[in-house]
């Protein structure tokens, strides 16, 4: 019971990955921070709106205040590199010079990281291997209102069918699915079905208005590499943040964080960033 009902869930939320190959260190990381601190450290956050206002408007304020620049759409095609430091970034054809007092910290994905770095650092490895996340949208014609503890907190979790996790936002239901590469053999009109039955079957007797029958407009959209496969083989091939290169450093929560591909890795990796370039 406890283990169908709270560590497998927790664990494949958390990891994104199938109990059964995943990592019981990055498990038990998430665990010391979490369930062993008790009820106030377990305390679930999700944006009010989306990501956006939560975090991104946010750091690129920040940035700003800061006198950062912002280059979106930027691409970087590869980095110069001379005396073991980074002496430019490329972004096609140009090429943003990095000075002599000038740090780098590569913040990008593990399969960019590879492209680009595995020619400047001898030996470098990186997370290759990835679990996809589905979260389906409904929307409905009306508000979803719902009685009891699901008004309260706004999002229930269910066990023993394909949903995972289900939000109510004004007029959509959102369900997220993690470890989904179990799902690959499906198609999107069989999960979408499946789901819809389910949080009919899971929410709509708490919910004010009866939910409808059919399926309402909905879209899926399913993150193929949404977070690398948080196994041990996996965990074994995330480098450090120091580099060789005296002026360069790693972040994204594929480095070796001691935690499983979240946001909480990633803001760790960037404080671990900073730190070796002494910044
Ligand atoms: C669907 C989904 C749901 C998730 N849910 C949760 C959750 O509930 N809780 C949680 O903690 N984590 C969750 N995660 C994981 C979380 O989003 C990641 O761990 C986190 O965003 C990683 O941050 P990062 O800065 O390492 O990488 P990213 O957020 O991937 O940032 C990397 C950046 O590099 C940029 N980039 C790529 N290539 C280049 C290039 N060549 N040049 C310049 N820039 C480049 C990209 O555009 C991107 O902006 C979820 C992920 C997905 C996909």
């Amino acid at each position: 019971m406890l283990t169908r009902r709270l560590l497998e869930p927790f664990a494949v939320s958390a990891l994104n990955t199938p109990l059964e190959s995943a990592s019981a260190t990055l498990l038990a990381a998430i665990i010391r921070e979490t369930l062993v601190l008790g009820g106030s450290a377990c305390r679930p956050w999700y944006p009010s709106e989306g990501l956006s206002e939560s975090f991104v408007d946010p750091a690129v304020a920040h940035l700003r205040r800061l006198q950062g620049e912002v280059h979106c759409g930027t691409r970087i095609s590869g980095l110069d590199v001379q005396g073991g430091r980074v002496t430019g970034l490329k972004n096609g054809s140009d090429t943003i010079a990095v000075g002599p007092e000038d740090k780098v910290v590569f913040a990008a994905p593990s399969p960019v990281a590879r492209s680009l770095l595995e020619a400047h650092l001898p030996g470098f490895s990186a997370p290759d291997a990835y679990e996809s996340i589905i979260n389906v949208h409904y929307r409905l014609s009306a508000p979803v209102k719902a009685r009891g503890m699901l008004a309260k907190v706004g999002f229930v979790g269910l066990v023993g069918g394909v949903a995972e996790w289900i939000y109510l936002k004004n007029d959509i239901l959102s369900v997220t699915v993690s470890a989904a590469n179990r799902y690959t053999t499906w198609d999107n009109d069989e999960l979408i079905a499946t789901i819809w039955s389910e949080i009919r079957q899971a929410v709509g007797p708490v919910l004010v208005e009866s939910l409808p029958q059919a399926v309402p407009p909905v879209r899926l959209v399913c993150e193929k590499r949404a977070t690398f496969a948080a196994t041990p083989a996996q965990d074994r091939l995330r480098p450090q943040a120091r580099t060789r290169l005296e002026n360069l450093a790693l972040a994204g929560d594929w480095t070796q964080t001691g935690f499983p591909s979240t946001i909480e890795g990633a803001i760790r990796s960037g404080t671990e960033a900073i730190k070796v370039l002494g910044l």
